[in-house]
């Protein structure tokens, strides 16, 4: 789905960020160039296009809940927490005793550009776990898929020039479901919508009747992707791609000649 711009300033202000007076796009409007088939699934489930847009719109305040309180807890905050994400930050509090997370309070929600490039994005945080210096990127999704590794590719690559120690990346992904108390299948409400997540290979999870817990229970990963300079390679492919669908706004903007 294509977005539409209402003029130039409209394009800009969706598209990129000004930083010292000098326009440039943004990392998550590049990647989101490429094909997602798994949203033509969500689409066909839903009773129309508006739905969709509701659920989108609350999951993604959902979503800025859960970062904005998680860097707190990270840079020693005790947040307010929403009632219905409880589960999610309990979890990850007692993930972050396990897994000691360092965090430098000035790279929270860091907006980053490549002069290079020409391309800018906001970090989540920069970390320092089990030693090692990395991008932190925090995702609220049912499972860490791999079009993530585009969007932090572009962050290390672009962070490395000025943070030299810097040498990895990290989805932090925190979510919660019910669970079924006999089967382990998992019950999911994002955005006002639930959804139930079994194997389909299963055949008793497929027939059973499911009986789920009283109250979500949080989920916690940490998943560490140290090669990260063919996704930057296939960032910059989505870029050229994202650049050519829109050379009539880039050019306009002055982005391109
Ligand atoms: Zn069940």
């Amino acid at each position: 789905m294509r977005d539409e711009y209402k003029n130039l300033d409209d394009f800009k202000e969706k598209s990129g960020y000004d930083i010292d007076g000098v326009w440039f796009p943004r990392v998550t409007k590049i990647v989101s160039i490429k094909a997602k088939p798994a949203l033509n699934f969500f689409y066909a489930s839903l009773k129309n296009y508006a739905e969709g847009e509701r659920i989108k719109k609350i999951s993604a305040e959902e979503g800025t809940h859960i970062h904005e309180t998680v860097q707190s807890i990270l840079t020693g905050g005790s947040p307010a927490v929403d009632e219905n994400m409880a589960p999610s930050i309990k979890a990850f509090m007692e993930f972050a005793e396990r897994t000691p997370i360092e965090v430098d309070p000035d790279y929270i929600e860091r907006r980053i550009a490549n002069l290079d490039e020409r391309f800018a994005g906001t970090i989540d945080a920069l970390a320092l776990i089990d030693g090692k210096l990395g991008i932190l990127d925090i995702k609220t999704s049912q499972a860490i898929y791999r079009d993530y590794n585009l969007q932090t590719s572009a962050y290390l690559a672009t962070l490395k020039k000025d943070v030299k120690e810097l040498q990895t990346r990290w989805i932090l992904r925190i979510d919660q479901a019910q669970v079924c108390t006999t089967c382990g299948a998992l019950l999911r409400n994002k955005g006002g919508r639930t959804k139930v997540k079994i194997d389909w290979a299963n055949a008793f999870m497929r027939t059973c009747m499911h009986s789920w817990s009283p109250l979500p229970i949080g989920e916690v990963e940490l998943k560490e992707f140290p090669l990260w300079e063919d996704d930057f390679r296939a960032f910059l492919g989505a870029k050229t791609l994202w650049e050519w669908e829109n050379e009539t706004w880039l050019k306009a903007a002055g982005y391109l000649q």
